[in-house]
């Protein structure tokens, strides 16, 4: 494993962040928090943007909208937007995790016609695969997709899925087959968000963003949509859900966070004297900093591994939790620092560091879910990486 950069990917980092510093102004970032908030800031026009560069499909093979270049450039784009803050939340759920389904099990037709619509950004995906009783364990989904001779006939419902509202279709994931269980039977289709059928209730999340709740009555979706192999859904829904872990847009942000909160701690006084003099407030600053360097680390291993066309295992999961219980642990810290002032929505004039510490705190306690709880998380460390029995 060689952990240096080359010239070329320091010459690219250098030419994203020059980018990324003339486009991602404060007032881009704050309207992008405003669209919403459930995971990362949402601007359609700022995806459109990066689309328009060819930086979506950096890796993808140039016959489907890509450039054909190392994963490890996307890796660094990741990074690196992470690092500015800019808004991800709009492409990142088709560019970087649909795609990679779609990629690796699609039709060579599917992969012609609907990856270079969502490398130029023409279609906003969102994943519907979380119903009322099957989250965790995702397999005991029961949305029917039923084919009448014509079409799929889906019935069902799913919930908490981001980015409904903004999307055009939703990557979704239902039994083809009922008789079925668990795993087998499962199928994932392309369903547009206003098809016939299609109704949602909005549900406000607890970081003034907005999920929803999809309800399906007798959608007809065209066998065109059926994405890959009927019966074959769970494979890909894998696939999907590793591209998830790959952390390097959250070890980006968490690393600029800490930034925030030293160039904070410098600049207030508290008791007269700068905050930065408190000993407990340095030492942690400085915990926090290893642990985000150490947690980067973990993710340029996925990303390598990745790059050499690899699939991602266990150490998919073991970044995702390790990133997850340091932003917790920052989004705690942070609260410590800014003291009551950590509390304020960024409308506040009184907001430091406009605010971001609250909405960190409060995603922090919403992100338990997102790609996997902790407890799924572990679940699977402790049996992929210390030879466990499964218990479910
Ligand atoms: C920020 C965010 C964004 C999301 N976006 C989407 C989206 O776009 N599309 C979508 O389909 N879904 C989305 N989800 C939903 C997410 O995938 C689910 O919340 C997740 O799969 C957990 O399912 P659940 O909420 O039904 O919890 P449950 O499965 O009911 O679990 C509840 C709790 O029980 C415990 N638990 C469950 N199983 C186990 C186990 N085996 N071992 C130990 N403890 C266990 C855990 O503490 C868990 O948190 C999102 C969630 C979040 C938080």
């Amino acid at each position: 494993m060689d952990m240096v950069f080359t010239e070329q990917q320091e010459r690219w980092r250098a030419e994203v962040d020059d980018f990324l510093r003339k486009e991602v102004t404060p007032a881009l970032i704050a309207d992008a928090e405003k669209q919403d908030y459930v995971t990362a800031p949402f601007s359609v026009e700022f995806s459109r943007k990066l689309a328009a560069k060819g930086w979506l499909a950096l890796s993808w093979p140039k016959e489907y909208g890509g450039q054909g270049r190392d994963y490890l450039d996307t890796a660094i784009l990741e990074e690196q937007m992470g690092y500015r803050w800019a808004p991800v939340e709009a492409h990142r759920t088709g560019c970087a995790f649909v795609a990679n389904g779609i990629m690796e099990h699609g039709t060579p037709e599917q992969k012609k016609r609907v990856l270079p619509q969502i490398a130029r950004q023409e279609v906003i995906f969102c994943e519907a695969y979380t119903e009322p009783e099957a989250g965790t364990d995702l397999a005991t989904l029961k949305t029917k997709a039923i084919f009448d001779g014509k079409d799929y006939v889906v019935n069902g419902e799913k919930t908490f899925c981001s980015g409904f509202h903004f999307a055009d279709c939703m990557h979704l994931a239902a039994r083809t087959d009922p008789a079925s269980s668990r795993h087998r039977g499962i199928s994932m289709f392309i369903v547009d968000v206003k098809a016939a059928g299609v109704t949602y209730r909005p549900m406000k999340t607890i970081n003034h963003g907005t999920m929803t709740h999809i309800f399906f009555d007798n959608v007809r979706v065209s066998p065109e949509n059926l994405i890959g192999a009927k019966d074959r859904g769970w494979q890909q829904l894998m696939s999907v859900l590793a591209a998830e872990r790959t952390g390097l847009h959250v070890a980006g942000a968490n690393k600029r966070i800490v930034e925030w909160l030293a160039e904070y701690a410098r600049a207030t006084q508290r008791g007269g004297q700068p905050v930065i003099s408190d000993p407990v407030i340095r030492h942690r600053l400085a915990e926090l900093a290893v642990e985000i360097e150490a947690g980067r680390m973990l993710s340029w291993r996925v990303a390598c591994l990745r790059s050499k066309g690899n699939q991602i295992g266990v150490e998919g999961n073991i970044q995702a939790l390790f990133h997850r219980e340091i932003e917790h642990r920052l989004a705690h810290f942070g609260m410590q620092v800014l003291g009551q002032y950590g509390q304020l929505h960024r409308d506040s004039r009184w907001a430091p560091l406009n605010g971001i510490i609250e909405r960190l705190f409060l995603k922090s306690c919403a992100q338990v879910g997102g790609a996997g709880n902790t407890e799924l998380q572990k679940n699977i460390v402790a049996v992929a990486a210390l030879g466990f029995e499964r218990t479910w």
